[in-house]
């Protein structure tokens, strides 16, 4: 299993830090949780074509996780030449954005119908809208939905995703909660946005504050590996996000609560378990 950070920033905007995306690479597949800005280029930096990406995994629907889908649906109709179907999970709500962006695209899918006898119909996708619990097989992997704490964002889910050998858990957005949890209960690996409670209480601007209400500080991302004794945490979506290359100074107040493996670094950083 393989784990790559396409995305490890934010909805701020950073020239070197791509939104939210995590690519798992387990079993036959290539999974990819959220799909923030610039997520393709980050793929494509990861050696994935937009055509191989087994399913999308969506965690919420905020903009962040979001932004490039309708690129990923684009590409990957393009790319495949209209002859794979692009599954994408998600919560409920998932269907509306996805009809909305394919509402979004429909003059660009009239004038790529119109001019290329290889394109009849548009970018198939298949989505499924999931309740905390559910589980499927995908890819060779076994994925299990769980709910999440993102609130008043709701509702939310994180995945952990196993191929027989190896587990990851993607939290998603979110504060430590008892069904969170559960999810990372015994995984080899635990992806968590996170964000340096410090810092941003340290910005003079209080709608700024608000994120760390409904965003797990690094000590609670830390915390919450600690009580699952997963092997190796990873953080990602950074805010502040740190200079690239910097990123070690948010390993001091993770070393504090948990003794395993951490990995945070610069988008396409990689795990491999
Ligand atoms: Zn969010
Ligand atoms: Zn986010």
């Amino acid at each position: 299993m393989k784990i790559t950070l396409l995305g490890t920033g934010s909805p701020l905007v950073d020239a070197n830090r791509a939104g939210p995306s995590t690519l798992v690479q387990a079993g036959d597949g290539h999974l990819l949780v959220d799909a923030g800005r610039g997520v393709q280029l980050r793929l494509v930096g990861a050696e994935v074509v937009p055509s191989m990406i087994s399913a999308v995994l969506l965690t919420h629907l905020h903009s962040d996780h979001i932004t490039d889908l309708n690129d990923l649906i684009t590409m990957h109709w393009l790319l495949s030449q209209e002859k794979a179907t692009l599954p994408i999970y998600g919560p409920p709500g998932t269907r509306q954005v996805v009809d909305g962006a394919l509402a979004m695209l429909a003059p660009d899918i009239s004038y790529r119908v119109a001019h290329h006898d290889q394109l009849i119909s548009g970018p198939k996708v298949k989505v499924t809208e999931l309740q905390p619990g559910d589980q499927f097989e995908l890819a060779g992997c076994t994925v299990l939905a769980g709910k999440t704490n993102h609130a008043p964002v709701e509702p939310t889910i994180g995945y952990r995703i196993s191929d027989g050998s190896h587990s990851v858990v993607l939290g998603g957005d979110g504060i430590p909660c008892d069904t969170l949890d559960q999810l990372v209960s015994g995984a080899d690996a635990y992806v968590q946005t996170a964000m340096r409670e410090d810092m941003v209480l340290a910005v003079p601007n209080p709608m700024f504050h608000d994120v760390v209400e409904y965003h797990s500080t690094v000590a609670q991302a830390a915390q919450t590996a600690a009580r699952g004794k997963v092997g190796t945490l990873v953080l990602t979506h950074y805010v502040p996000a740190p200079p690239v290359g910097e990123e070690a100074q948010w390993a001091a107040e993770v070393s504090e609560h948990f003794e395993g493996t951490l990995v945070v670094g610069p988008d396409l950083t990689t795990v491999e378990l």
